[in-house]
């Protein structure tokens, strides 16, 4: 340690989380074990397999092909057995129901957290309840999830959202959130909700995830001890968005918090009179680029890195089952 510079403070649990980690290598998998053929593709991913523009890159210039919809896969491929692989944030029924009317192989890699509050949902619509699902319009888990029950999932955003809505006493109502939320922001939402509809249910353990959670603790503890923190992650994740706010209200009137894809966007302007600079990542970010980040820094001072940990971190997913039997997995199974 060098006790005359000045301070990184990492944030630990960081960066990827079970889900991302099994999204990623069921592509990886895919990409090792396939054979070319004909000039296709070896592997087709519905959408960026998570939200980091460095991940999706990487897969990319290995082979394997994004496409925004199921549509763009041309036909010849679907025949070839190319396999198709759902992102981490899941899919709707619509998609799946595509999937299989043109007899496409999918492998889904839908986080099991995230396919944990589809299963939910249709449960409760089994059960007459309408849903109130708390989450982020257009996003893609939140597309996926309302997607299973479009007349029956409410989607709201923000606490002012709730006096748009209308259900009397006697209509089962139940709510359901985005696994990727601000525990503290989602508080203030069920706060409101319980008191307009004080008959409205919950699900038995909380939506919002572990990694979510425990990312969020990780980084108002190091903001408490901070003039500035940095987030790495991409403007589209919904989880290193949130973990820039769940900063920024730790840090208070003391400093600001901010998000940069990697080390090229940070702005030295930011680090003028700050001691002390914390550092975390969203669930979507390799580390690599957390590093480039603490290198990028130690120009300006910054050459004493130490890291708080809140919590230890031991979940882990194996591989879709859909990868053993095609025998692309070895061991792995669901
Ligand atoms: S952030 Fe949570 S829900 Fe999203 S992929 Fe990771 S573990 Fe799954």
């Amino acid at each position: 340690m060098d006790g005359d510079g000045k301070h990184i403070i990492l944030a630990d649990p960081r960066g990827f989380c079970a889900g991302v980690d099994r999204a990623i290598a069921t592509v990886q998998t895919i990409l090792k074990s396939a054979r070319p053929q004909n000039g296709l593709p070896p592997v087709y991913v519905r959408r960026q397999i998570v939200h980091n523009r460095h991940v999706v890159d990487d897969l990319a210039a290995q082979g394997a092909v994004f496409v925004e919809e199921l549509s763009e896969i041309p036909d010849d491929a679907v025949a070839a057995g190319v396999p198709v692989v759902f992102s981490a944030h899941g899919v709707s029924p619509q998609v799946q129901a595509e999937a299989k009317r043109r007899g496409m192989f999918i492998v889904d890699a839908t986080c099991p957290l995230v396919s944990k509050v589809h299963r939910e949902v249709s449960r409760f619509v089994r059960e007459g309840y309408e849903i109130i699902y708390i989450g982020h319009r257009g996003h893609d888990e939140a597309v996926g999830v309302v997607g299973e029950s479009p007349e029956h999932v409410h989607l709201i955003e923000h606490e002012r959202d709730v006096a748009d809505l209308d259900f009397q006493p006697g209509q089962k109502l139940v709510l359901l959130t985005q696994t990727t939320l601000s525990v503290d922001e989602t508080a203030g939402v069920v706060a409101a909700l319980k008191q307009r509809f004080d008959w409205i249910e919950e699900p038995p353990s909380s939506d919002i995830c572990y990694a979510t959670q425990n990312r969020q603790t990780a980084v108002k503890t190091v903001a408490q001890r901070a003039q500035c923190v940095v987030i790495v992650g991409s403007a589209n994740s919904s989880n290193s968005v949130r973990l820039m706010e769940v900063a920024q209200e730790a840090l208070g009137e003391c400093g600001r918090a901010h998000r940069v894809d990697d080390a090229a966007e940070l702005d030295p302007a930011w680090f003028d009179g700050v001691q002390t600079v914390g550092i975390s990542s969203g669930a979507s970010v390799p580390d690599t680029l957390v590093d480039g980040v603490v290198e990028a820094l130690r120009p300006l001072g910054f050459t004493d890195v130490s890291y708080v940990e809140t919590i230890k971190e031991n979940m882990h997913f194996v591989l879709p089952a859909t990868l053993r039997k095609r025998g692309e997995a070895g061991k792995a199974a669901d």
